[in-house]
């Protein structure tokens, strides 16, 4: 074989290209410190941040916004979280969906698209994700970030050897930075603490009276297509299920365990009373089995290896060749939803929400995300 015989050109150019690729590939990297724009529909009472809530927020990474529509008639308060794990994308796209059409009638809704802002900055390490995923609109397509499940480490290092949460309850280092796992929070703790005791400041100032977390997991994890809710929410989500069930959606009820400590569902409701409750949908493209992670395995949750899963009995849910796309698993979160606001009027007339213009989750499936979307600016 000819040894190629280098010359101070070619070392010189070498040095050159792989330092424009430090610098494209950095500039890409810092990108992601940009929030994709929300448009918010007209019906929007304000806007606030956290860190009105709890001051030592203010100017942090871990600073997020609060999109909240009061109704003219008086009610009850509902918090709804998207983007506590930045790389569930259906949690924070159902966020951004309910700011850009909602108009409240009754009672107030505080929605968090980004709850973990930190974690939208960077992605989880070793995995090959895309950055960004893209939802085609009739005007073009809008893109949002895929984040990580963990706060981002220049924000919040290092991670200690052992995390011991604020109730006390033992965790592998890394979950420090897991903000579904740093509920009641601490004032005076790490930064995804801090983010965690505004929630809980949110929840306490404005008397909330539900509050619901919106997440995703793999197809392989058990708890899937559910409703977790804390023992407060028992009746709550009993009556929900049963509405899904006759509008044709299969969901089924987890109850919070009471000795697995700092989740959404059981902090919230054990220190505030208020009724917590968490929605599970499957993403193909966080789960081990997938094949090569792309923008289409987010937004169309087609893969072959999960349907292949499937034929195997692998999976707890029902996973065919059409995969599982981000619309229907939307559309899953907001039929949750309204069932979940359906069963409260029920149960407490006083406190009945009622939300006007939330897209229908049959159309959200059979029309797709992109016809409820606001067009990219
Ligand atoms: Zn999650």
């Amino acid at each position: 074989m000819k040894r190629i015989k280098g010359t101070p050109l070619s070392a010189a150019l070498v040095l050159f290209l792989t330092g424009l690729l430090c610098v494209l590939s950095g500039k890409s990297f810092l990108s992601m410190h940009r929030p994709e724009p929300i448009f918010p529909s007209s019906h929007l009472s304000q806007v606030k941040r956290l860190s009105d809530y709890f001051a030592e927020l203010k100017n942090s990474p871990g600073d997020t916004e609060i999109y909240i529509f009061r109704g003219e008639e008086k009610g009850g308060n509902l918090l709804v979280l998207g983007g506590t794990h930045p790389n569930e994308p259906a949690g924070m796209v159902t966020a951004v969906l309910l700011i850009e059409t909602l108009r409240a009638r009754r009672g107030s809704i505080f929605i968090i698209p980004r709850a973990n802002a930190s974690g939208f900055t960077h992605s989880d390490p070793q995995e090959g994700n895309p950055q960004r995923f893209s939802i085609p609109t009739p005007s073009g397509s809008r893109l949002f970030r895929l984040g990580s499940r963990l706060t981002n480490p220049v924000d919040q290092w290092p991670d200690p050897a052992i995390y011991i949460n604020p109730p006390g309850q033992k965790l592998s280092g890394m979950e420090a930075r897991n903000l579904n796992r740093c509920y009641p929070g601490r004032a005076h703790g790490n930064l995804t603490e801090k983010i965690a005791f505004g929630i809980m400041e949110l929840i306490r100032k404005e008397r909330l009276d539900i509050a619901i977390d919106l997440h995703e997991s793999a197809p392989e994890y058990p708890v899937i297509n559910a409703i977790v809710f804390h023992e407060n929410s028992a009746e709550l989500a009993a009556l929900a299920v049963l509405d899904l069930q006759m509008e044709g959606f299969e969901i089924r009820l987890e109850a919070s365990p009471s000795n697995l400590r700092g989740l959404s569902h059981r902090e919230w409701g054990d220190n505030t009373g208020i009724k917590a409750l968490l929605l599970e949908t499957p993403n193909a493209s966080h789960g081990r089995l997938k094949g090569r992670p792309s923008s289409s395995l987010i937004v169309d949750g087609r893969d072959k290896f999960y349907a292949r899963a499937a034929r195997f009995g692998w999976l707890f849910v029902p996973y065919g060749e059409e995969g599982i796309p981000l619309s229907q698993r939307v559309a899953r979160h907001l039929a949750a939803l309204g069932a979940l606001l359906g069963s409260l009027a029920e149960l407490e007339p006083d406190k009945t929400i009622e939300l006007e213009r939330m897209p229908p989750p049959a159309e959200v499936q059979k029309k797709g995300l992109g016809a409820f979307l606001h067009p990219p600016d």
